[in-house]
């Protein structure tokens, strides 16, 4: 199976902007993963693999919105002067039906949940009822079927439920069992492997010597790769070494469905990431026209799919946000899902060049009847971590765009979008 589309990577030198990028990767992916049959508990998070077609109504069965006393509707109930007492025949609460038909002219009293006794439409709520002696004189101007929620006003039987590549949040989840299904086909998680590269690299924990940084990337990878829904291999620190790369990437792509690494893919002489990959598969190389994170690699090791992300955390962190997580989408069946974004006003002002596309490390704030105001950090380095821990989403500045004043409406991309 073709993972990646190989001409779709065609003029690879050529700078290409950050839209023109996303649409080759939504061309040249598609899906990979298998599907699984699993249990409600177990389908959390997983994207649905089949069209869920409704097996029954949902109500099931007329009911009680309230606690109250049901009745069969008379124009009566329109009046001012409202009717008659009538007599409380019986009673009806969730899981107890009353077993006769009730006589028409009388109520019955109901619970939320109840059958509706047959033949009765309306509910009048418990605390709008009078009473004289035993018997209950109804409110006036009561429409007909207040109260009551007909059988299948939520779902009905047949209907599509859920559609294919749906993600199954708590609300689907409820949603699937309100059908009585408790199990589905999802897809099957996809299979990433994750490397970083560097000989200056150590693990949290290790003793640093000269030179030497922690290994951040690793840890915002596998951590996002798994809210992405995927089965994440943290595969270490690879050294500066052709022979060490294209080993551990030949390796990692006969197991994994996709193999991403963070560093090494820039013009340096200990860039062997690049060289590894031509030597092993076949890598499209791609200088987007962004900020932060130009140099990005792309490719494909026998079936399985290659993405080389920037060495800098922000522009790893960015790129995958951007770049990586709608390639996952498609490998996985979910599809691309376009996160929530809205409009915020810039709480700066700033220069930049035309023709890149910028995501600046933003922080939303709402504001009381106007629209929410957004601040961008005060540096922008791509390797400035707290940038990224200060913010609370992206503020994307388009290609065309030279200048932004303070006041101006911005882009804003929530976190909690970006990472779902
Ligand atoms: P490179 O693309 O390998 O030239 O790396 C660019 C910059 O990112 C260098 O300053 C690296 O030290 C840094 N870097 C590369 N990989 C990581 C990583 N896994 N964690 C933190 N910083 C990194
Ligand atoms: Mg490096």
């Amino acid at each position: 199976m073709e993972r990646l589309a190989n001409d779709c990577f065609a003029n690879a030198s050529e700078m290409i902007s950050a839209n023109e990028a996303l649409n080759k990767i939504s061309s040249a992916a598609s899906l990979i993963v298998g599907t699984e049959t699993c249990s409600l508990p177990k389908a959390k998070n997983r994207h649905l693999a089949e069209d869920i077609i409704a097996p029954r109504n949902v109500p099931l069965f007329d009911n009680s919105a309230v606690d109250g006393f049901a009745f069969r509707y008379s124009s009566d109930q329109d009046q001012d002067t409202g009717e008659a007492p009538r007599i409380v025949f019986g009673q009806s609460t969730a899981g107890h039906p009353l077993a006769e038909a009730p006589p028409p002219d009388t109520v019955v009293k109901i619970l939320t949940g109840a059958l509706m006794p047959d033949g009765f439409d309306t509910v009048a709520m418990i605390e709008d009822v009078s009473f004289a002696g035993d018997n209950v004189i109804l409110p006036p101007h009561l429409k007909l079927g207040a109260n009551r929620r007909k059988a299948g006003e939520d779902v009905r039987e047949g209907q599509v439920l859920l559609k294919r590549g749906s993600s199954l949040r708590a609300q689907e989840l409820g949603y699937l069992a309100s059908v009585g299904i408790d199990a589905v086909r999802v897809f099957k998680r996809l299979k990433v492997a994750v490397f970083s590269t560097g000989d200056e690299l150590i693990n949290p924990g290790e003793a640093i010597f000269t030179g030497s940084i922690y290994d951040s990337n690793r840890i915002i990878l596998t951590t996002l790769l798994e809210s992405y829904g995927c089965k994440v291999t943290d595969l270490g620190i690879l050294r500066d070494e052709r022979q060490t790369v294209r080993n551990a990437l030949k390796g990692a792509a006969e197991t994994h469905d996709l193999v991403i690494t963070s560093g090494g893919v820039s013009m340096g002489e200990e860039d062997h990431v690049k060289t590894a990959l031509s030597e092993t598969g076949q890598l499209h190389f791609w200088r987007i026209a962004i900020k932060p994170g130009r140099p990005l690699a792309l490719g494909q090791i026998g079936n399985t799919a290659f993405i080389g992300l920037p060495g800098n955390p922000i522009a790893a962190l960015v790129c995958s946000l951007k770049f990586v997580r709608p390639l996952i989408g498609i490998l996985s069946g979910w599809g691309i899902d376009p996160p929530l974004s809205f409009q915020a006003k810039a709480d700066f002002t700033m220069k930049k060049k035309p023709g890149r596309t910028e995501w600046l490390r933003g922080r939303y704030t709402p504001a009381k009847d106007d629209v929410g105001i957004a601040e961008k950090y005060h540096t922008e380095g791509s390797g400035i971590l707290s940038s990224a821990v200060w913010a609370n989403g992206l503020i994307e500045i388009g290609d065309d765009v030279t200048y932004i004043e303070n006041g101006d409406m911005v882009t804003f991309l929530p976190f909690s979008e970006l990472m779902r």
